[in-house]
């Protein structure tokens, strides 16, 4: 629509009352055109942008009717006032049921005629605005397949390669056993971090693109639940006394058994360790606290650090595929140091995996002085000292 409410073009072929008409729309606002008879009109139309027709239904030549047709034909979108007099009034109500928009009476009377183009103009703008939704919504699926197009097709392409390179990496340790020196040492421990690291990278996006089209079935089995984050803490604690971080372990609760995927379970527990570290500062502290409520049978993890939180209102986009609160660009590649790297998916693939357990993944944080992630998982049964 134009800066005016509307542009309107008014057919009609009584050349004082069409001044008129056009005067009085002018005055309401709208920017408003005319044209003399049917044909004129529909030239008019076809050659510009209206919003609103208003045309007479009784004309030499081409009449009303005749024009709201070609104009529901070639530019349905545009809507069509149609004016009649009281003794033509069946016209306007045939006019009604081949599209117009509604009809004016003559002597036209203004308060009416003035209530009838808001609504029309209402109506205009709630159309555009719902169409250009619908395009915006029909872009951003596209969008979304594009996407997921090519994170499959990259992942596929670096699979290979990586499992060469691995391989290979493996080949070199073994041939070098007995002969190695610290700087080589060094070197190949560094090639095989970043190994790990890509590894990592390529298997979250498979998990992303597999979890989100379905065909990520979980492979359920009976899991001692504890005993799997003592392992994951004896796994990761190095990490932490590397940075001189204190981690502790605090059970407020009895063993249990968890029905679940081990594999995906210890990913997503893994997942909020390291985030816990890379957002911690030198000598700060994480918590991983086990708990149970036996009422309705589930379990509470949290990892609790005293890092750099984050701020309220990212706390809900940190579990959207690819976000992250700081600039990715300043990232450092590692994965365990201070503000280390990543892309995005951990959380995203934890949420995920705790709800396809039926359980939920949660955080409450606050900026400067640390986050606390909740997941909960139900489980299946206690388990008994002596099992
Ligand atoms: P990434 O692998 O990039 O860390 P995640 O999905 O695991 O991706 O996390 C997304 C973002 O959420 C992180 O980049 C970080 O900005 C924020 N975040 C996650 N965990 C924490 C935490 N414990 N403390 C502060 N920010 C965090």
């Amino acid at each position: 629509m134009s800066e005016k409410i509307a542009r309107i073009l008014i057919i009609e072929d009584e050349d004082d009352v069409r001044e008129s008409y056009q005067d009085m729309f002018e005055f309401f606002g709208y920017e408003v055109d005319s044209a003399p008879n049917g044909r004129e009109g529909v030239v008019k139309v076809t050659n510009n942008d209206f919003d609103i027709v208003i045309t007479d239904l009784n004309m030499p030549e081409m009449d009303g009717i005749e024009v709201l047709k070609v104009i529901k034909k070639n530019k349905p979108y545009i809507e069509v006032i149609v004016i009649t007099g009281y003794a033509t009034l069946e016209n306007a109500i045939k006019a009604m049921k081949i599209g117009a928009y509604d009809y004016f009476t003559k002597p036209i009377d203004l308060e009416h005629v003035k209530i009838v183009l808001a609504k029309c103009v209402q109506s205009i703008k709630a159309r555009k605005e719902n169409e250009e939704l619908k395009g915006l919504n029909r872009k951003l699926t596209e969008l979304n397949e594009l996407k997921d197009k090519f994170i499959t097709i990259t992942n596929h392409e670096l699979r290979t390669p990586i499992t060469v390179l691995k391989g290979y990496l493996e080949l070199i340790d073994y041939f070098l056993e007995g002969k190695r020196n610290g700087d080589l040492d060094d070197a190949l421990g560094v090639a095989s971090e970043t190994m790990a690291e890509l590894v990592t990278i390529v298997e979250q996006m498979h998990d992303m693109t597999s979890l989100e089209i379905g065909k990520g079935k979980l492979q359920y089995i009976e899991i001692d639940f504890l005993k799997l984050i003592k392992t994951i803490y004896r796994e990761m604690k190095i990490f932490f006394s590397k940075r001189n971080i204190d981690l502790n372990l605090d059970f407020k609760g009895p063993a249990v058994i968890v029905k679940g995927d081990i594999n995906r379970l210890k990913r997503s527990i893994r997942e909020l360790m390291q985030n816990a570290l890379k957002f911690t500062a030198e000598n700060g502290e994480v918590k991983v606290e086990y708990s149970v409520k036996e009422a309705n049978k589930s379990i509470l993890l949290k990892v609790i650090d005293s890092g750099i939180g984050i701020p309220i209102e990212k706390q809900n986009l940190i579990f959207e595929p690819f976000y992250e609160v700081q600039d990715a660009i300043n990232h450092m590649t590692s994965k365990t140091e201070f503000m280390g790297g990543g892309i995005g998916l951990g959380l995203t693939l934890a949420k995920e995996i705790f709800e396809s357990h039926e359980g939920a993944l949660l955080v409450e944080s606050e900026e400067k002085k640390g986050s606390t992630f909740i997941a909960v998982l139900p489980y299946e049964r206690i388990l008994s000292n002596n099992q």
